[in-house]
């Protein structure tokens, strides 16, 4: 779909993946305008296909957009637009349980402009890619993650809770220096005290010591993960205490059990955390923690139409 300031936005129309023709004075070329949407497209237990709470993708696009001075997307455009994407390419969704059509909505500002503004005109469009697992070995299996201690994600307001494509660009070289070291990804710490757990570049971050489970506030530096606010009301249902509250990194190298929620990584088992050098095991070689695996398991069978939807969180394409 394109957007005008005559027009507003159009319609859209469904179109051959292929490239965007944009000049290089377009504004996100330049300037960054770019908000994304990670979503998952997946078959059923009762032959549907289905999305996850697309109308919450939708609100955050939305008020990324406006962060960015971007025009939203109205949700209902929003969803359809998905929606509409998901059925065109439903030959490519794998059967249930192996694998989901990965969804990436992109609204950009892809007008002209020389000057540092907003761009003249916007473009919204909707691609997709058939995936399996996240991390490599799998998805229930725990992964090792290191505390980042030279780099910050977000700064107190910036962009960090928005889903921006310049929020990426800057992990990309601590990312890769964590993989070297055989670390999946890393772990971010607040910019301004360095004490408490952030997220990690493409997941939201739990701790859990018994029943009660902790993960950071929506202070602005964090995504609000769809997930990690799925994951809330379930735990809660299921008789753990969930707190959203400051998690200090050496309180969570303590804690019982730690695990990462995301669309794609769903709920991950962390199998170890280090820190300062310290490396703190917190599960069984290979074995995903109890809760993670409680979760993750709840989770994908609600997604999947294999238990009951109590919250109403599934959308049928
Ligand atoms: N944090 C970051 C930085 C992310 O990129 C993502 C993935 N969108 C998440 C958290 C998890 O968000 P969600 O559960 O909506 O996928």
């Amino acid at each position: 779909a394109e957007w005008s300031p005559e027009k507003g936005w159009d319609k859209g129309a469904l179109k051959p993946y292929g490239p965007l023709h944009m000049m290089p004075s377009a504004q996100v070329l330049n300037y960054g305008q770019s908000v994304f949407e990670g979503m998952k497209a997946q078959r059923s237990a009762k032959g549907n296909i289905v999305l996850f709470r697309p109308d919450r993708n939708a609100a955050r696009c939305a008020a990324g957009a406006e962060r960015l001075s971007m025009p939203p997307l109205p949700t209902e455009q929003f969803v359809q637009a998905v929606a509409d994407t998901v059925r065109a390419n439903a030959d490519y969704i794998p059967p249930i349980g192996k694998g989901s059509l990965y969804l990436r909505p992109l609204l950009l500002g892809s007008g002209p402009i020389l000057g540092l503004g907003p761009a003249p005109s916007y473009t919204f469009t909707v691609f997709g890619a058939a995936v399996g697992a996240y991390f490599k070995g799998g998805q229930l299996t725990p992964i090792d993650l290191i505390v980042e201690e030279h780099f910050h994600r977000a700064a107190p307001g910036g962009m960090g809770g928005t889903k921006a494509a310049g929020n990426y660009s800057p992990v990309l070289v601590t990312q890769l220096a964590a993989k070297k070291n055989n670390y999946a990804d890393v772990v971010y710490l607040d910019a301004k005290t360095d004490t408490y757990l952030e997220e990690v570049s493409s997941c939201n971050i739990f701790v859990r010591s018994g029943k009660t489970i902790k993960t950071p506030p929506l202070s602005g530096t964090i995504l609000p993960g769809v997930t990690r606010a799925s994951i809330i009301e379930l735990a809660r249902s299921r008789g753990y205490e969930v707190l959203e509250e400051p998690v200090a990194v050496t309180d969570a190298m303590e804690a019982d059990e730690v695990f990462t929620t995301g669309t794609a990584v769903v709920v991950c088992s962390v199998g170890s955390l280090t820190y300062r050098g310290n490396k703190r095991a917190f599960t069984a070689e290979g074995q995903a923690g109890s809760t993670a695996l409680e979760l993750y398991t709840a989770l994908t069978q609600l997604q999947t139409e294999q238990a009951e939807d109590p919250f109403g969180w599934v959308y049928k394409c």
